[in-house]
Parts: structure tokens; C-alpha cells; sequence
């Protein structure tokens, strides 16, 4: 039987590679249901060449191209943000690579998950925005979250035979991103250009400027927390420029396994989406002579303060992690609309995780509305 996959976010940097996976393996996985917020013509393309059932633009303006340019071929196409919730839920779907970005992936994820689909989720902020009640809701529905991020996939297949063994502490590793090893004073001017150049990773924009500004470590803290049942102070994170040991988990014994391949999100989209086997592929193989000297750096918390904020909000708790995402969502915004600088973005989300209103216990509303409330408070502040 073909696993049948539903993906949101089909155009973006996971979704085409995600593609990409299951052309190669076209005897495991049929696709169902492909989305995109506004690129048009790649999604035509994509429904064209893998024949889902289903497509969402997101962009409510470009229905009339994609609805014509399908007609021949009997896709349904949809299109807002409702109909994203609306989608995940169909029988013919067994697992959904939530592969949007932002908080636009959380009402979506809640949705595929009361319907029972098992989740890959590549989308973090859904676990940052609202951890507690994602997890919880998993359970209740007996939904498995297999992560796609490539540190939780690491730490995730250390973790395969260990079920009945706590962790002792995980290791996150950080490649340090364009600017490690810079100073304050040398971020002042720098650009979106320079910060968009990644050393290791070919990915989206956004999570291309968190990893510049270190909040793509504080997210992926976050993320682990909920993942994986740990306390904060049982999360460390490690700078290793060469990003090829993708995380590690420590033991009580003292024992670390950790998980190591050249830096290719295929691989760990690959192993959610065909959980829990493995299956063979021609990825470039690693080889240890080609590197000789794996290093390891502590992480400079006094130039990228993202990291800091990130750690004091999962400590604080309740919607904190919710400010601390929005503030980021509209100061990545504002730094790639040149309306601010690199180094400003700490200050703006350091000043909304001051003014945003703190609530202990948030109920799905209270997230929704401190998502809301604090993305108005950051575009004052700009
Ligand atoms: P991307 O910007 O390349 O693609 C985003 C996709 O989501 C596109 O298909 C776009 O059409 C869609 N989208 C954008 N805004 C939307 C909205 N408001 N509503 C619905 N759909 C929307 O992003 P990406 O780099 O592929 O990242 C996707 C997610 O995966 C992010 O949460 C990111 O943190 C996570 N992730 C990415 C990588 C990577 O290598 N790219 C690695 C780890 C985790
Ligand atoms: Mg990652």
C-alpha cells in the first residue's frame, strides 16, 4: 500500500524536495493534496506531473489561473487559508508534511491532527507557538509528530530501541550560521544579502535569517522540548560549523549517540515520511576523509541574543514562546523590507516580550489572540 502524502507548502524549499523524495520513490508514496500560498505556476506544474486529488493556492487572486489550467486533469482546487484546515482532513490522507512557514501552519497542523493524520512536521513555529497543546492533542488522538527538522530527526533516530531509557540531556547543534564569529560592531550594517547566504543549507527565507540571527537554534530548543518531553535545562546547544553531526543525545549512563550525514534535508524528509523504515536512496554518501576536523564551538549568547530570548521564554512559559515567535515573524518581515536592521531584531522582540500581555494558561484563543495583539504591538514599535 502507497503512503499517501499530503503537502503544504508544496513550492517552497521542503515541499520541493519533498517532491523530489517521492519521485524517487514512487512505488511507496502517492501524493494527495499539494499547497502554496502564491506561486501559481509551480503548483500547476506540481499537480501536473504528480496528479494529487487536491490543490490550495493560497492567494484567493490566483484561483482563476490554477482552477483553469487544472480543469483538464480533475484536481480539485481551493483556495484562503480556511481551506487549508479544510483539506487535511480527507480520508485519502494517511500522513501531512506541514512544510508552510510561520504561524500560518498552526491551525492547519490542530486540524490534520483531530482528524487522526499522522504529521510530519517541518514546520516548527506550530510547536513554538502553542507545544503544550499540540502534544497534548497528538496523544489524545494517538497521532504520531514525526520530526522533519533535521536536528529532531537526529536526535529522534538516536532515540529508535531507547523507548524504556531517559535522556539525560540533548545536544542541539548549530552550524553558527553567515555571521559566526562576528561582533556586535560588525552586524550593525549588514545586509539582507549577506544574511540570506547560508554556509551549509539552501532553505526558505525566513528560516534562512533565523539561522543568521541564532532564533532558528531558539525555535528548534523549543521544538525539542515538546518533541521529546525534556526540561529546558536539559537542552544544550553546540556550534559545529561543518553540520554533519546533526544532534545528539546523552544518556543516563553517560553514553551519546549521535546522528551524522552531509547537511541534505532529503534525508531526514525521507525518513518521516517512510517511518519507520528506511528506505534506500543515492544520496551522496559521507566520507570521514573528506573531514578530517570536525569542530565544536560554545555559542556567542552576548552578539546573537535571539538564543537567550528564545531559552528565557520556553523558562517563562504560557504564551511566552508565542510572543517571542510573532515578534520574530514581523521583525524577519521588516529586515528583509530593509525597514530595520539586523541587530534591532533582538531589541523588537525583547521589547514586545515586555509589552505583550502574559497569560500562565493559554487556551487556543489566548494563542490566537497574543499572535494577533503582538504582531500589532511589533508594528508600532517599527
Ligand atoms: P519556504 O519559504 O521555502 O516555503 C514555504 C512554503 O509555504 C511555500 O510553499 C509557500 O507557498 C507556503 N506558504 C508561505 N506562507 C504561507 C501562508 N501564510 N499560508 C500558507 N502557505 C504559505 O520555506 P522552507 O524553507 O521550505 O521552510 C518551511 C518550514 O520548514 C519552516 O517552518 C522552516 O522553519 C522549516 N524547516 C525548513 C528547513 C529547510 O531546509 N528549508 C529545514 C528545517 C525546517
Ligand atoms: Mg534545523
Amino acid at each position: 500500500m502507497k503512503k499517501r502524502v499530503a503537502i503544504l507548502g508544496s513550492t517552497g524549499s521542503i515541499g520541493t524536495q519533498a517532491l523530489e523524495v517521492i519521485s524517487a520513490n514512487a512505488d511507496s508514496f502517492e501524493v494527495e493534496v499539494l499547497t502554496a500560498q502564491s506561486n501559481a505556476d509551480l503548483l500547476i506544474k506540481q499537480a501536473v506531473e504528480f496528479k494529487p486529488n487536491v490543490v490550495v493556492i493560497g492567494l484567493e487572486s490566483e484561483y482563476d489561473k490554477v482552477h483553469s489550467a487544472l480543469d483538464p486533469f480533475d484536481v480539485k482546487v481551493y483556495c484562503g487559508q480556511k481551506a487549508l484546515s479544510a483539506v487535511v482532513e480527507n480520508e485519502n490522507i494517511d500522513i501531512v508534511l506541514t512544510a508552510l512557514v510561520g504561524y500560518a501552519g498552526l491551525l492547519p497542523t490542530i486540524s490534520a491532527i483531530k482528524a487522526g493524520k499522522t504529521i510530519a512536521l517541518a514546520n516548527k513555529e506550530t510547536l513554538v507557538v502553542a507545544g503544550d497543546l499540540i502534544t497534548k492533542l497528538a496523544i489524545e488522538h494517538k497521532v504520531n509528530i514525526l520530526p522533519v527538522d533535521s536536528e529532531h530527526s537526529a536526535i529522534f533516530q538516536c532515540l529508535s530501541g531507547e523507548y524504556i531509557n531517559p535522556i539525560e540531556k540533548i545536544i542541539l547543534t548549530a552550524s553558527g550560521g553567515p555571521f559566526r564569529g562576528k561582533k556586535k560592531e560588525d552586524l550593525l550594517k549588514v545586509t539582507k544579502k549577506e544574511a540570506l547566504k547560508h554556509p551549509n543549507w539552501d532553505m526558505g527565507a525566513k528560516i534562512t535569517i533565523d539561522s543568521a540571527s541564532l532564533m532558528n537554534k531558539g525555535l528548534e530548543v523549543i521544538e525539542a522540548k515538546w518533541l521529546f518531553g525534556v526540561e529546558t535545562n536539559q537542552i544544550e546547544v553546540i556550534v559545529h560549523p561543518q553540520s554533519i553531526i546533526h544532534s545528539l543525545v546523552q544518556f543516563e549512563d553517560g553514553s551519546i549517540k549521535a546522528q551524522l550525514g552531509l547537511p541534505d534535508m532529503k534525508l531526514p524528509i525521507q525518513y518521516a515520511l517512510g517511518y519507520p523504515h528506511r528506505l534506500p536512496s543515492d544520496f551522496q554518501r559521507f566520507d570521514f576523509l573528506n573531514y578530517p576536523n570536525l569542530t565544536f564551538e560554545k555559542p556567542d549568547l552576548e552578539t546573537f541574543q535571539n538564543l537567550n530570548l528564545a531559552f528565557e521564554a520556553l523558562k517563562r512559559g504560557g504564551n511566552a514562546p508565542c510572543i517571542l515567535n510573532a515578534a520574530n515573524e514581523i521583525a524577519v518581515e521588516a529586515f528583509l523590507q530593509d525597514r530595520i536592521g539586523f541587530l534591532n531584531m533582538s531589541d523588537l522582540i525583547l521589547d514586545c516580550l515586555q509589552k505583550a500581555t502574559f497569560i500562565k494558561n493559554p487556551t487556543l484563543d489566548d494563542l490566537i489572540n497574543t499572535n494577533e495583539h503582538t504582531r500589532n504591538i511589533a508594528k508600532e514599535l517599527i
